[in-house]
């Protein structure tokens, strides 16, 4: 957990004194630079602290510590030096004030709602989310007696409006929606939730924060998957919840008693009042990692900062690559249907380019195939370059389908709900040379005449 220091009240445990709120840097240069800052003699690389625990002189230091009274690091399963940097790092690139990493894509969607939501409450969610996330939210949630209610996201207002309720506590939705990759109206989306007094996160994985940094279109909390394009290199499983620090939890105080009431097993703490604009952050961090675990080791903290240093060389070669894979496949007559938000014939690219740095979407790039799912299998079998792999936005150029990998537990209908076609192609563009990936779809489209 990274913290902002200019939360009011008490000194902040666990943070280390920097704002993130003001990017003085660079984007480029926050990947690069941001996080770790030796001073003199100390290594030139972010360390790995490959360590549980941390030493102190006396009894009373640690008790200090054990109250949130004083900052400082004492079990990596609540904060660990390694991942505090890194977590400072993403919290600067998306322009938040605190953030959190976890040890998957899955627990930072977990924790960035149960954070706000007990048994009893209920969310709304865009129903073009990732399989595992709509598990999560349809069944896992619901054992928890958390309720949600899907929406489609490019429904008028009105209509995503009559999904909210009194006990409603967020409202949750990709930028670009995985395999989907339908556009989130960002702004529209703020609106909506603001209007009925709650926050809206944002899973921005697909986007990263070099394409969008959903806080400038009103979101309030962005959590990522990690484990994608960030480490982009298919070496650690990862998670980040960032908090904009923008959220008024304490307007809405009724609406959201864990943050704004005393928590008994810190003495009666008030999380508004004790830590300010870190309040989200903090809970999740001394509450819920402290009870449910899901911290990333040291050596992924690591792995995943290694990914970050070059995440702006990558994301525009992704990207652009992906351009070119789409600008292909549009041309080729066995293509049933292509959805790419970098296309001008696509229903998303007016929005693409007003809400995205240069236009750019993301790397992956959707179609169909003519002849249906089982000329679909046959084609990704003939690939050569592009390699079947449960996985997506690596630096290597991968494909699934998702109907009957990722999305093999929906229903059709809900197959339909998450906006996945059974014929549907997850095309992820990695970075190789765009000639080579056309020319593996070209003879793949060849083989299967
Ligand atoms: C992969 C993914 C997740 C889940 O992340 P894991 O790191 O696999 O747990 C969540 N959201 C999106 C958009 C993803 O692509």
């Amino acid at each position: 957990m990274s913290v902002c220091q200019k939360s009011n009240g008490r000194k902040l445990a666990y943070a280390e004194g920097i704002c993130y709120a003001e990017r003085t840097m660079k984007t480029s240069t926050i990947c690069v630079q941001s996080g770790w800052n030796p001073k003199k003699g100390e290594p030139r690389v972010l360390p790995i602290y490959q360590s549980t625990t941390f030493k102190y002189e006396t009894s009373e230091q640690m008790a200090r510590l054990f109250d949130l009274e004083e900052a400082g690091f004492f079990y990596t399963r609540l904060q660990n030096p390694t991942n505090e940097c890194v977590a400072k790092k993403i919290a600067e690139l998306e322009g938040g004030v605190a953030a959190i990493l976890t040890s998957s894509g899955q627990a930072a969607s977990f924790y960035s709602i149960f954070n706000i939501c007990e048994a009893g409450d209920h969310f709304v969610s865009t129903s073009a989310i990732y399989g595992g996330t709509f598990n999560l939210f349809a069944v896992t949630f619901k054992k928890l007696g958390i309720e949600v209610t899907f929406v489609d996201q490019d429904a008028p207002e009105e209509e995503i409006q009559k999904a909210f309720r009194p006990n409603t506590k967020c409202l949750f939705s990709e930028t670009i929606s995985n395999p989907s990759l339908q556009v989130l109206d960002i702004r529209k989306m703020a609106d909506i939730a603001h209007k009925n007094g709650v926050p809206l996160i944002v899973d921005n994985t697909f986007a990263t924060p070099m394409n969008c940094r959903p806080f400038e279109h009103g979101a309030d909390i962005v959590m990522h998957s990690t484990t994608k394009y960030m480490d982009g290199h298919a070496t650690q499983v990862g998670g980040v919840i960032v908090d904009s620090g923008k959220f008024d939890w304490a307007a809405h105080a009724d609406k959201f008693p864990g943050l704004t009431q005393p928590d008994d097993s810190y003495h009666g703490l008030v999380y508004t009042q004790a830590f300010g604009a870190g309040a989200y952050i903090t809970k999740c961090t001394v509450q819920l990692m402290r009870d449910l675990g899901s911290i990333p080791s040291p050596m992924n903290a690591f792995l995943l900062n290694l990914g970050l240093e070059t995440l702006h060389l990558r994301v525009p070669r992704h990207c652009e690559n992906a351009q070119k894979v789409a600008e292909f496949l549009e041309t080729q007559p066995d293509v049933a249907w292509i959805n790419y938000a970098g296309l001008p014939s696509n229903k998303y690219y007016a929005l693409a380019q007003k809400q995205f740095d240069g236009g750019r979407t993301c790397g992956v790039v959707t179609f169909g195939i003519k002849g249906g799912r089982e000329r679909a299998i046959k084609f990704m079998d003939r690939l050569k370059l592009a390699s079947i792999v449960t996985h997506v936005a690596d630096a290597r150029t991968c494909v699934l389908h998702p109907a009957s990998h990722t999305h093999r537990q929906l229903s059709d209908e809900q197959l339909i709900e998450a906006g996945v076609k059974p014929d549907l192609i997850r095309f992820s563009v990695g970075i190789e040379d765009a000639e080579d990936i056309i020319d593996d779809l070209k003879q793949a489209l060849a083989a299967i005449q």
